[in-house]
C-alpha cells in the first residue's frame, strides 16, 4: 500500500464524493480535501431532469449525503471554490481565491459542462440543464411560459421534454438526426422512443436543424432551417456535454476530450481521474473511452481511489460493462454494454403498444449487452448473461424469443 500525506479531490459531485469515501474506506489517514466549484452541498444530477423538474422533490432530497457526513469522513470540504490551475511537478493546485493547495495525491473529478449553442448570444430564455440552479430556473420558466422548445433529443432533453409535458406545457423537440437517440440505442428502441413522445403530445421534429434563435433582448422563437418558426420564450439546449478541463490547460497533463488516463485511471504519477471528465484506456475495447453516466462515475471513482493507494503491481485495470438508464414518462430505458452498430442483436420481445422492448446483444460469439424498455425484470435476467459473458449460442437457447 502506498501512503499519501495529503490527497486532494477536485470536483465534489458524484465521482468526487465517492472517491473521497473510498479513500477513507481503503485506509487513507492523511489530510483529505474535497474542492467544489459549486456553492451547494454536493448533489446528484439524475433527478434534475426528473423529479426536481416537476417539483416532486425539493433540493435537499437531491443532496448526495447529509452535511455531517463530510465531517464524519474527516474531509475538508471547500464549497464555492474553483481550481484554476495545476502544477503536477510541484504538486500544487491554485484556487480562484489565489490560495494554493499542496497535495501528494490528486483525483480529478471535474465532470462535464453543457455544450453551448454555437454563434448564439446568451439570452435569458436560452437554458441549459446541468446544475441545480439550472433545473430550478428551467422549472419556473416552463411553468411561467407554458411552453418550451428543446434542442437536441438526447437523454436529458427527452427527459426534460417528458416532465415538462406532464406538467401541462406545450413541448417541441428539434433533432437533426432522423430519430431520437438512434446512435445510442439502435433503430428499434429509437423508433419506440419517438412514438412514446409523439403519443404523449410532444411535437418531435427530427431530420431538421435550428437555424437561429429569434429575439433581441430575449427569446421569441426558434427558427428551423426549413423556415418554420417555433414560437417560445423558453429554449432548453441539450446538445451534449464537454469535459471540464479548461483549468488543466497549462498543467502538462494530456487532455484530449477528457483527461487521458491509462487502464488504471492514472493520468500521471499520483494523479488519477474519474467520472465524466476521464478518458481511460479500456483493455477490452483496446481504445480510450469516456462515459457520461452515473454508474460509471461511481465505479470509476472507486477504482481510481483504490488504485491510487495500491502499489503499481497490485493495481487493477478499470474495464466495466457500462450501464445507463433513462426515465421518460412512466418508462425506464436500460442499456448495458458497449453498443456497436454491427453487434448481433436478438429481439426477445417487441410490443409497441405496451411500449416494451427486450434485446440481447452479442459480439464474437459472446453476450456483450442488453437493452430493455419498460422491462426491468427482464433486464436483471439478461444482466446475468452479460456479466458472465455467456456464449451467444447457449444464451439464445436460454432466452427464447
Ligand atoms: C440533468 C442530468 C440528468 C442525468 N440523468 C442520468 C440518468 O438518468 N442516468 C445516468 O446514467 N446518468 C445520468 N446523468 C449523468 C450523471 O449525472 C453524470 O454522469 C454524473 O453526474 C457524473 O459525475 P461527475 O462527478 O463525474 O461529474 P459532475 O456531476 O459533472 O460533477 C463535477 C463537479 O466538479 C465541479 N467542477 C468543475 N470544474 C471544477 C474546478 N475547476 N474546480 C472545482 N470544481 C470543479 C463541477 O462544478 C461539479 O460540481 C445525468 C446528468 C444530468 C446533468
Amino acid at each position: 500500500v502506498t501512503t499519501f500525506g495529503r490527497i486532494a479531490v477536485v470536483g465534489a459531485s458524484l465521482a468526487g464524493v465517492r472517491a473521497a469515501e473510498t479513500l477513507r474506506a481503503s485506509g487513507h489517514q492523511g489530510r483529505l480535501t474535497l474542492i467544489s466549484a459549486e456553492p451547494e452541498m454536493p448533489y446528484d444530477r439524475p433527478p434534475l431532469s426528473k423529479q426536481l423538474l416537476t417539483g416532486e422533490w425539493d433540493t435537499e432530497r437531491v443532496w448526495l449525503r447529509k452535511p455531517d457526513h463530510y465531517s464524519a469522513l474527516d474531509c475538508h470540504l471547500l464549497l464555492g471554490r474553483r481550481a484554476v490551475s495545476l502544477d503536477p511537478v510541484r504538486r500544487t493546485l491554485r484556487l480562484d481565491d489565489d490560495i494554493d493547495v499542496e497535495f501528494d495525491g490528486l483525483i480529478v473529478a471535474t465532470g462535464a459542462e453543457p455544450r453551448r449553442l454555437p454563434a448564439t448570444p446568451s439570452l435569458p430564455g436560452i437554458r441549459y440543464l446541468r446544475t441545480l440552479p439550472d433545473a430550478l430556473a428551467l422549472r419556473s420558466s416552463v411553468e411561467h411560459d407554458g411552453r418550451v422548445v428543446v434542442i437536441g433529443a438526447g437523454f436529458i432533453g427527452l427527459e426534460a421534454a417528458a416532465r415538462s409535458q406532464r406538467r401541462g406545457a406545450q413541448v417541441a423537440v428539434v433533432e437533426s438526426a432522423t430519430r431520437p437517440l438512434e446512435r445510442v440505442l439502435g433503430p428499434r428502441a429509437s423508433a419506440l422512443v419517438a412514438q412514446l413522445h409523439a403519443d404523449n403530445g410532444v411535437d418531435l421534429r427530427c431530420s431538421t436543424a435550428v437555424s437561429h434563435i429569434e429575439g433581441d433582448s430575449d427569446v421569441t422563437g426558434v427558427r428551423l432551417t426549413d423556415g418554420t418558426l417555433l414560437a417560445t420564450k423558453t429554449v432548453l439546449v441539450g446538445i451534449g456535454a464537454a469535459p471540464s478541463t479548461a483549468w488543466l490547460a497549462d498543467s502538462g497533463l494530456h487532455v484530449a476530450d477528457g483527461v487521458m488516463c491509462d487502464a488504471y485511471c492514472a493520468a500521471a504519477p499520483g494523479i488519477y481521474a474519474a467520472g465524466d471528465v476521464a478518458r481511460w484506456y479500456s483493455t477490452s475495447l483496446g481504445a480510450h473511452v469516456r462515459h457520461e453516466h452515473w454508474t460509471n462515475a461511481v465505479e470509476q471513482a472507486r477504482r481510481a481511489a483504490q488504485n491510487m493507494l495500491l502499489d503499481p503491481g497490485e493495481q487493477v485495470p478499470y474495464d466495466p460493462v457500462p450501464y445507463v438508464w433513462s426515465d421518460q414518462y412512466d418508462i425506464r430505458i436500460q442499456v448495458l454494454g458497449h453498443w456497436l452498430p454491427d453487434d448481433d442483436v436478438r429481439v426477445l420481445e417487441e410490443d409497441t403498444r405496451a411500449r416494451r422492448l427486450v434485446e440481447l446483444r452479442g459480439r464474437l460469439g459472446r453476450v456483450t449487452g442488453a437493452l430493455t424498455i419498460n422491462a426491468p425484470r427482464e433486464f436483471l435476467r439478461l444482466k446475468r448473461l452479460v456479466n458472465a459473458a455467456t456464449e451467444w449460442s447457449s444464451a439464445a437457447e436460454r432466452t427464447p424469443a
